[in-house]
């Protein structure tokens, strides 16, 4: 009987596990399409300053416009991007597009904040990529910032850790991402040369609640002012979080109070005639002839 038991166990594990191998072998082989023809979007959600309300930066964030799926999240196809090494492909684009918003919107003299993931730090050669892109778009390196992960950083030696270098001497901004979830070794951070972090959003529902997570953002604040740098709160989605944010010391926040990401379009309106693609129609209008 137990026997019989573990193996009709076994027959469902492996009908799944064989489901979600092939769902994932299907979506990575409709990426490689889509990176190859840049189905991909940028929206762009407002960093602003906790007083005044006064926009300071744009974080960039990717969507894929898939065929027959709509537009999707980075959490359906970051991952399989990344392990399927399509992500320092992705991200040049990521970057030259973020980069080609600077240069179309001279009304915003902001920054603009890219994510990078570990992978693209050090063998993909991500100070050479970004020196590229800013030459070829024409925009300045202290108009571009790039989000890293505590655990890109601390992943960082050796190649990886030169490429960060470089980064920095280039006037690039470098900040911590999602500040507080990983395992930080404080030291490892503050010999990495960011000038910046971002308070993840896990910590930002509980402030205001007197417990711990106040002490430790009240803590976090302290630091990033010692430091002389720039910090984020991530996730404010209510008056009252921005008040305990001010509160507690924190300059700048990021959240739907602010506003949601949102494309290019949304945000400055329809790109002028001269930059739409040279031999179409405009949308709904048909060819003559
Ligand atoms: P992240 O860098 O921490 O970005 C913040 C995420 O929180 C975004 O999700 C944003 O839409 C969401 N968010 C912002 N404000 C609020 C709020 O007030 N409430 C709530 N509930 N959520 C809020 P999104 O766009 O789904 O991105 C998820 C993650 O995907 C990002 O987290 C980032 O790690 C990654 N990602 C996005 N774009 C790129 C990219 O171009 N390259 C790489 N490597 N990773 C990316
Ligand atoms: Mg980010
Ligand atoms: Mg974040
Ligand atoms: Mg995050």
């Amino acid at each position: 009987v137990a026997k019989d038991h573990g193996r009709s166990r076994w027959e469902v594990y492996d009908e799944s596990y064989r489901q979600r191998a092939l769902h994932r072998l299907s979506v990575e082989s409709e990426l490689r399409v889509a990176v190859a023809r840049e189905d991909f979007e940028l929206h762009y959600q407002p960093i602003v300053d906790l007083r005044s309300g006064a926009l300071v930066a744009y974080e960039a964030l990717v969507r894929w416009r898939h065929p027959e799926r709509g537009l999707l999240l980075p959490a359906e196809f970051i991952d399989i991007c990344e392990e399927s090494h399509l992500l320092p492909v992705l991200g040049r684009w990521v970057l030259r597009e973020a980069c080609g918003f600077v240069a179309r919107h001279p009304e915003f003299t902001g920054q603009v904040f890219v994510n990078v993931s570990p992978r693209q730090i050090g063998a993909a050669d991500l100070s050479r990529v970004v020196g590229d892109v800013l030459e070829q778009t024409g925009v300045g390196a202290h108009r571009l910032g790039l989000e890293i992960t505590e655990t890109g950083v601390l992943q960082a030696a050796g190649s990886a850790r030169a490429d960060l270098e470089r980064l920095a001497d280039l006037g690039v901004t470098l900040v911590l991402d999602d500040f507080g979830t990983g395992y930080s070794a404080l030291s490892s951070v503050l010999a990495a040369p960011v000038t910046g972090l971002k308070l993840d959003r896990s910590f930002t529902a509980r402030l205001g609640d007197g417990g711990a997570g106040d002490r430790i953002s009240v803590a976090i604040a302290a630091l990033v002012d010692s430091l002389d740098s720039y910090g984020v709160v991530e996730g404010i989605e209510t008056e009252a979080a921005r008040t305990h944010a001010v509160a507690h010391g924190w300059t700048h926040g990021q959240g739907w109070l602010f506003g949601r990401p949102a494309p290019e379009q949304q945000i400055y309106g329809t790109p002028a005639p001269e930059q739409q693609p040279l031999g179409r129609a405009p949308r709904g209008q048909q060819p003559l002839g």
